[in-house]
């Protein structure tokens, strides 16, 4: 353990009731059973049809917790799955994997047909708009460069506090870029727009995988696969000595199914409610994303669970979302019911979100996975008054949390629009809202295993935000926001 022993900060109002002082943090190595007991469901949540496996464990966990008003909100939402995917160009068969949400054709079911689709191959590079005008993609399968397009670099140049007190934060990693914005968005809707009949997505900024899941994109639907560099390298030598078009085969079924969100409470004084937020689904085994996080607010939980009522200044609610790969349904659903138009007296004012306790990555020689022993670059985007700007710093230095940035969402949301965390909606909904969260590069990946969790920091990340929890528990509700 890094830190001291985190105890209450709230002033005991139960003379005589001493279980304040007895009420501990849960140490590491509990955190990391929920971890593993976590990834070792693998695609949880919406990633599978009427999923209630993590569901199901996460409520016994909150029962055995003594949370009150436990509760399952249902929001509908997605699931999407390739039964069948073949890319071919010439007689080389292109190791790849189909692009999640892509070929969406209005209905249930998806396929290319028993002959496929056999298009020409037009390379736009990158694929901005200059690349689609110098091209004719009409019918024809575009081939384009995956961007990620945030570097670190950016994130730290817009923090206003960096803890490294050992000088690790390395000039060689700052270009490494996030997974979580790419040009995908932008490239797709020209190609489709253009009248593209597929695409093959080349991983040019990423290791040697194609086990991508990204972010969930609406409106693709043209079928389309994603290759590694390597393979990226392959298609167009293949495309420079003459073959010219690309058979793909792709069938499978993109299907309604629930998002289900697990929610428990434990009541304060008052109806004034701090939200403390992860996710449960994953798209594998998600060890880092997200048993890590979802494993962080189980801590947090089972550590106030043992402080009484009365010495609770705020009431505790624990949400653990899913839908983070399929649209974030159950994220509007929540704010629609508790936020927008609540059917409850509590008052959400503040929101805690915690995701990813990450091992840094970055790639290594011949494109190959390169990960560390230590924290992956993170941030802790907030929106909170100055004083618990320095809460917050205080807690980073006091648990030793390392490469960890403070940045104010007010820098960072103008520049990319969202707050690229799964607090997004609800810090739009306009609640004050501190989200602690890293971007490695296997985030989306068959890659990420509990192996890349990294189990050192396990433990100082509840101690930390048992201590900003305390302090936004303590102050007048309007003092909490910037
Ligand atoms: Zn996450």
């Amino acid at each position: 353990m890094k830190g001291p022993t985190h105890v209450s900060s709230v002033p005991q109002t139960a003379p005589g009731d001493n279980q304040a002082s007895t009420a501990s943090i849960p140490n590491g190595e509990t955190i990391l059973s929920w971890v593993k007991d976590l990834a070792a469901i693998t695609s949880r949540g919406t990633q599978t049809i009427d999923d209630h496996r993590s569901v199901n464990y996460l409520l016994n966990v909150f029962r055995s917790f003594g949370l009150s008003d436990i509760q399952v909100q249902e929001a509908p939402s997605l699931h999407w799955r390739a039964d069948v995917s073949q890319l071919t160009i010439g007689s080389a068969s292109i190791p790849h994997s189909p692009a999640v949400f892509c070929f969406d054709t209005g209905s249930t079911e998806f396929s290319t047909g028993p002959d496929g689709l056999t298009a020409a191959i037009v390379d736009v590079g990158d694929g901005g708009e200059e690349d689609f005008e110098k091209a004719d993609v009409t019918g024809k399968i575009v081939l384009f460069n995956l961007r990620f397009l945030l570097p670190r670099s950016a994130l730290l140049a817009v923090g206003e506090f960096l803890y490294d007190p050992n000088k690790t934060a390395d000039p060689a990693d700052m270009d490494t870029a996030n997974p979580y914005l790419d040009n995908s968005e932008d490239v797709l809707e020209r190609a489709i727009n253009a009248g593209a009949a597929g695409f093959i997505g080349v991983l040019v900024d990423y290791f040697d995988s194609h086990d991508i899941r990204p972010e969930y994109l609406p409106d693709i639907t043209v079928p389309g696969m994603w290759v590694t560099k390597a393979n990226g390298e392959q298609i167009r030598t293949l495309v420079a000595s003459g073959a010219s078009t690309a058979t793909m085969h792709l069938e499978g079924i993109r299907s309604p199914t629930p998002a289900r969100t697990v929610i428990g409470f434990l009541p304060g004084r008052s109806t004034d409610t701090i939200m403390v937020q992860s996710h449960h689904d994953s798209a594998w085994h998600g060890g880092v994303e997200d048993a890590s996080g979802t494993a962080e607010v189980l801590a947090l939980a089972r550590y106030y669970s043992q402080i009484p009522q009365q010495q609770r200044p705020k009431t505790l609610m624990f949400v653990l979302m899913d839908s983070h790969w399929t649209g974030y349904q159950a994220h509007a659903k929540f704010v629609e019911e508790f936020i927008t138009n609540p059917k409850t007296p509590l008052r959400i004012v503040a929101n805690v979100t915690l995701e990813h306790i990450a091992k840094q990555a970055e790639i290594g020689p011949g494109g190959t996975l390169q990960v560390f022993d230590r924290p992956e670059y993170r941030a802790v985007f907030e929106n909170v008054s100055p004083v618990l700007k320095t809460v917050i710093e205080d807690a980073i230095t006091t648990h030793d949390l390392q490469r960890t940035v403070r940045l104010p969402t007010d820098t960072l949301f103008p520049l990319i629009g969202e707050l690229p965390t799964d607090a997004d909606l609800i810090y739009q909904a306009g609640v004050p809202t501190i989200s602690f969260v890293s971007g490695p590069l296997y985030l989306y990946d068959k890659a990420d295993t509990i192996d890349m969790v990294y189990t050192p920091d396990l433990e100082p990340v509840a101690h930390a935000f048992a201590e900003i929890i305390d302090h936004l528990a303590a102050t007048p509700n309007e003092q909490i926001g910037a």
